[in-house]
């Protein structure tokens, strides 16, 4: 059990010497609430300088699904930093990238075999964007240069990830003039949905390179959840009008929703996956980009000029990729998607008395995905620091409280993070 979450330690000389010099992320650095102080980590616990613990609801931006500081994935960083911490890729190549790429290739649906490395997932998506936009000039069509995107959905802070975001996440108000301008619509859920965007695409699908989506749920643009057969329509969309589908799986990758893909469980093939969060258990910064054969081969030439023009200083950084190879091994050797099912049936039952609570809009649970969308947050730093005093590290955005631990959490951990948002969420309204 966490410890008494009410004391005040003394703050340590690193964190009052320091804080003065970062710059916080998502942050109004005046009245940004000052961000807790970690000592350390281990399981699904993060523990603060002042000695207090908090049991962690959400793997620290969704990564850490085998917990922290495990200790399979730990050795296999030790090893290869014993070997070769990083060599570049340009003109050398190393075994954790090309075993990480087979494995990776053949854990994949269909034929996404070819793995482009970076090292964030904002990058990995910037690479599918070039992939797709180039796959069109390479095959001498002119004009497919924008991309189909959808509101809610989320796809990373550079400038062309931001431009396939959600206008309002991606702040295409404020950067209106620097972002290339896309067509961002709603998903097609209903049949007007479709029907409308089936009539877009026959106007301008021959100015579109590709469709942009996140699989089955769409995370930090509000943790919405759509059915398999949305995505189904877009892959026929797709097909009929001659259009590349991407599937960025950054966030839904590595078993977050129930299957190790979130395509597999629509039985949908995009044409390019992004890959990154999970990928090396929380360790290191590593993503990918996975391409199908139809894609590699419209850059397969003896022409210079159709060379995919990309490489990351630190693309397929060998601790990374053997930090990822050890989470796949851990997802061969261990029952992940069997605990992602239980956490799901248990977050279900936890979080099912926050159904009858004033101000909640919604409940809902997929994988091991735990959703309260309430019908507003007037004090989100006020909610998190609720969770804080409750000994949870939980972090509302938006609209929504949700969970998204560490897939080794225990069924009573995952009780007290459950039982900390009806208590909060409770009190809140
Ligand atoms: C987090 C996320 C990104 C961006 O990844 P970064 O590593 O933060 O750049 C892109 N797409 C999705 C779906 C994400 O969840």
């Amino acid at each position: 059990m966490a410890k008494d979450t009410s004391k005040k330690g003394a703050v340590p000389d690193w964190y009052a010497e320091g804080l003065g010099h970062v710059w916080l992320p998502y942050a109004q650095m005046m009245t940004a609430s000052p961000p807790l102080a970690v000592a350390r980590t281990y399981g699904a616990r993060i523990v603060l300088a002042d000695g207090r613990e908090l049991l962690d609801g959400i793997a620290s931006w969704w990564t850490a699904c085998h917990g922290y500081n495990q200790p399979h994935i730990r050795q296999a960083v030790e090893r290869q930093l014993a070997d070769m911490p990083h060599v570049m890729f340009g003109g050398l190549a190393h075994e954790q990238a090309l075993r990480l790429a087979r494995r990776l290739a053949g854990l994949l649906p269909g034929d996404l075999s070819r793995v482009f490395f970076s090292d964030s997932g904002s990058v990995a998506v910037e690479v599918a964007m070039k992939m797709a936009v180039q796959y069109w000039i390479n095959r001498g069509v002119k004009g497919r240069t924008r991309f189909v995107a959808f509101k809610g959905g989320y796809h990373g802070d550079t400038t062309g990830a931001m431009s396939v975001c959600d206008p309002n996440e991606g702040m295409h108000a404020l950067f209106s003039g620097v972002l290339p301008r896309q067509i961002v619509v709603d998903l097609p859920r209903s049949d007007a949905d479709l029907a409308a965007l089936d009539e877009l695409l026959a106007r301008k699908a021959d100015t579109i390179a590709a469709i942009i989506v996140e699989p089955l749920v769409q995370g930090a643009g509000g943790m919405l959840f759509h059915e398999p057969v949305v995505l189904q329509r877009l892959r026929a969309l797709a097909d009929n009008y001659d259009l590349l589908l991407i599937f960025d799986e950054i966030f839904t990758g590595f078993g977050r929703t129930g299957t190790m893909f979130a395509c597999e469980a629509a039985g949908v093939m995009p044409d390019i996956i992004t890959l990154s969060k999970a990928l090396t258990g929380g360790t290191l910064p590593l993503a990918a980009t996975v391409a199908t054969r139809k894609v590699f081969d419209a850059f397969w030439s003896d022409d210079p000029k159709k060379a995919l023009m990309h490489g990351p200083t630190f693309m397929a950084n060998a601790l990374a990729c053997a930090a990822a190879n050890a989470s796949l091994d851990l997802f061969e050797r261990e029952p992940r998607l069997a605990h992602v099912a239980r956490i799901a049936a248990s977050m279900e039952q936890g979080l099912a008395p926050c159904r009858d609570l004033p101000g909640v809009k919604d409940v809902r649970v997929k994988g091991a995905i735990g959703v309260v969308e309430l019908d507003r947050i007037d004090d989100l730093a006020a909610l998190r620091a609720r969770f804080v005093e409750e000994g949870v590290f939980v972090r509302p955005f938006g609209n929504v409280v949700y969970l998204a631990p560490a897939f080794t959490i225990a069924i009573e951990e995952l009780k007290i993070l459950t039982d900390a948002v009806v208590k909060v969420v409770t009190a809140a309204n």
